[in-house]
């Protein structure tokens, strides 16, 4: 089923209504009303210390990403120490505790509907109108507070590289995941499906500056590019955007957009949702055993993408923005070209 079309939004860094819980400031960066009830994501930022007590969501899984400063993850019997660069992954039903151990420390965190924008709006409020108890929030958000629950004591640093298989509780370090190279490009998947049942899926991208990707458009996905570090050119509908750290732009279902990394070390995060183009990545990535970013590129299987394009979400539309390809590049987008316009009838 088509994913309907929500309007392309742009958020540049420190933008995003504010709602103000614990201490913290809280960043909308994008809704369920901007995402078609796919995907939540806020930015968490605490200048102090902020506590976010043991409860666990029904329905939604979770990823934590730390732009800056330290947070302690507890779930389970574990508590992790996390900094810049770390994800922490929180499925359903799975307690857990956030506390951040750094002034200034900065998160992204991402749920499916119902999950984080949801929460800390109806938070938010509660505090405002000093409200009794505080966490007790409506039917249609996914949280439930837990009372008996002891966190670890014994604090474990990240040391995880891996991403590992199933809905289970899992940290990685920066850097870490399931790589995968792409020409000179570094994919890592931080989350796939078989991790969050299919509500989304977490990809880092690392490269140097490049060229443009194909112009392309998905039906039945919607895509979220926050830039980490250097900066890379998107273009939405067409439109040229510069991204540089902490801007973020949304692109939902039917957007034609591509994208080039401008910089030696850029860096940007992925959330896709849902996550059927997860099949895409493994059709055009080749897996890597390094988190370093190859220097010798390696391939790009566009063979393999073509193989299998009448079943991806993706929608082929024209030769890169800026003019840069090969010959044999554009021999082969020539012919798969002439494939999307034979298979535009595809479902
Ligand atoms: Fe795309």
């Amino acid at each position: 089923m088509d994913v309907q079309a929500a309007p392309a939004y742009l958020l540049r860094a420190g933008e995003g209504k504010k709602l103000y819980f614990g201490g913290a400031e809280i960043s909308v960066i994008a809704s369920p009303e901007q995402t078609n009830e796919l995907l939540e994501v806020v930015e968490i930022f605490a200048s102090g210390t902020f506590y976010f007590p043991a409860h666990f969501h029904q329905h939604t899984h979770k990823g934590i990403y730390v732009l800056s400063g330290e947070v302690l993850l507890s779930f389970k019997n574990k508590t992790y120490h996390l900094r810049k660069g770390d994800y922490g992954h929180i499925p359903r039903g799975v307690t857990h505790i956030l506390r951040t151990v750094e002034p200034n420390t900065r998160l992204l965190c991402l749920t499916g509907p119902g999950g984080v924008v949801s929460l800390f709006t109806q938070l938010a409020l509660n505090q405002a109108f000093q409200k009794e108890p505080l966490y007790e929030v409506s039917d249609k958000v996914d949280f439930q507070l837990v009372d008996e629950y002891e966190p670890a004591r014994h604090v474990q640093e990240v040391e995880n590289m891996d991403r590992p298989n199933g809905t289970k509780p899992y940290v990685i370090r920066n850097g870490g995941g399931e790589h995968f190279i792409v020409e000179d490009q570094l994919f890592s998947f931080l989350a796939r499906q078989n991790n969050t049942d299919g509500q989304f899926l977490v990809l880092m991208t690392d490269g140097p500056k490049g060229k443009a990707i194909i112009e392309h458009y998905h039906k039945r996905h919607t895509e979220c590019f926050y830039c980490l570090e250097g900066s890379m050119t998107m273009w939405n509908e067409g439109q040229a955007v510069a991204l540089n750290p902490r801007d973020f732009l949304h692109i939902p279902a039917h957007t034609k957009h591509t994208y080039r990394l401008d910089s030696p070390n850029t860096r940007f995060i992925g959330f896709l949702a849902p996550g059927l183009f997860e099949p895409f990545f493994d059709a055009l990535g080749t897996p890597y055993y390094s988190h370093v970013v190859p220097t010798k590129p390696g391939p790009a299987r566009f063979d393999r993408v073509l193989k299998n394009y009448d079943k991806l979400d993706l929608y082929f539309v024209s030769p890169p923005p800026d003019g840069s390809m090969n010959a044999v590049q554009a021999a082969v987008v020539s012919f798969s070209f002439w494939l999307s316009g034979k298979l535009t009838a595809k479902k």
